[in-house]
């Protein structure tokens, strides 16, 4: 699992897989101090195992696969396609689990251990919190790679907007024989969701009840609770801070002035890690959407218009694009920002079509 972990941590919305409303798992109140020592135990028995044995990656480092990367990041650096080296961030890369990791081909997969024991206690929930990746030096056409893991930390419990869970910090080392060439910090958060306010989740029976009314039942009104929060971090802050005050603000390079969106501590054009931002004008149109409509939001009626908004500005962001007949969305849609004041501590920007 260690590897398919989506970061989430621009100024978008938390995705925690493995959701599982409602669910108290073991850690009740009664059970609380039993649990977090189960947990420390287990942190100190798999911390104890030490390396995992290698994982050999699937292919060597090739070219077809650097081709495709680098066309993906929008990364042109002839080094990589004429001297026959590997972009240093594709580390990780050569040693992916595939799309759908067969369950037990890892036994001894420390964070495939640790969370089992955090699922155990109910703490299921996960979302990555940061990385950090150092190179040694750069990988060769022809390399066969591996990959050795072990686990660092265990902290907690923690108390977090997404509810209270457990800092998991593993560390992995990728080898070309026995040369360590990179490794990588990797820390999530697993945690257990905050209580919903109403019913818990569930998934729609895969069969329609033979004696389901012709109308749809009218969907509960979004509750607060329901609403997936997103992970505020040193980063973002600003933006939540702008969006409380119905100002939609983009991250700006506090050094050359480059505009970028999501926020992030850096700038990519000159490096500058001092970032500053601007107050959009809150206009923009459609550069590209998806009609939601399966499965089913907490709280929102099906379909939903979620679009790629490109700002007046020029940056780009994610949002709801409001009251409006998935029909009649286009590319190049003029839209205007508006404000969703879910309840005190959160409003979601949101788009609305630009009649002007
Ligand atoms: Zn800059």
């Amino acid at each position: 699992m260690s590897e398919s972990v989506v970061a989430s941590d621009g100024a978008g919305t938390a995705v925690g897989s493995e959701a599982a409303a409602g669910s108290e798992g073991a850690a009740g109140s009664q059970g609380a101090v039993g649990s977090e020592a189960a947990i420390r135990d287990a942190a100190a028995r798999i911390a104890a195992l030490g390396e995992s044995s290698p994982r050999p990656a699937p292919d060597p480092v090739n070219l077809p696969m650097i081709r495709h990367w680098m066309q993906a990041m929008g990364d042109t650096n002839p080094a990589y396609t004429d001297a026959g080296v590997a972009p240093p961030a594709m580390t990780q890369v050569w040693t992916m689990r595939g799309l759908r990791p067969v369950d037990g081909e890892d036994p001894g997969d420390p964070l495939g251990l640790m969370s089992a024991a955090l699922d155990e206690a109910g703490f299921t929930s996960v979302v990555a919190t940061n990385s950090e990746q150092e190179y040694h030096r750069y990988l060769r056409l022809g390399e066969q790679v591996t990959v050795r893991s072990s686990l660092e930390e265990v902290t907690g419990p923690k108390r977090t907007a997404l509810g209270e869970g457990w800092f998991v910090t593993t560390r992995s080392t990728w080898y070309v024989g026995t040369e360590a060439v990179a490794s990588m910090m990797f820390r999530i958060l697993k945690f257990r969701p905050a209580a919903q306010s109403g019913p818990p989740m569930t998934k729609p029976s895969a069969q329609p009840e033979p004696s389901a009314p012709p109308e749809p039942p009218e969907p509960p009104v979004a509750a607060a609770a329901d609403v997936l929060r997103p992970v505020v971090s040193a980063d973002t802050a600003f933006f939540w801070e702008g969006t409380a005050r119905h100002e939609l603000r983009i991250q700006r390079c506090g050094g050359c002035g480059t505009l970028r969106h999501p926020p992030g501590p850096m700038c990519p054009v000159c490096g500058f890690a001092r970032p500053e931002y601007d107050v959009a004008a809150g206009t923009g149109e459609v550069y590209s959407y998806v009609v939601h409509r399966h499965p089913p939001v907490p709280g929102r009626r099906l379909p939903i218009v979620i679009a790629l908004v490109e700002l007046t500005e020029g940056v780009r962001m994610v949002g709801e694009l409001l009251d409006i007949d998935p029909e009649q969305v286009r590319i190049g849609l003029p839209v205007r920002v508006t404000f969703d004041e879910v309840d005190a501590e959160l409003t979601l920007p949101a788009w609305r079509e630009d009649r002007r």
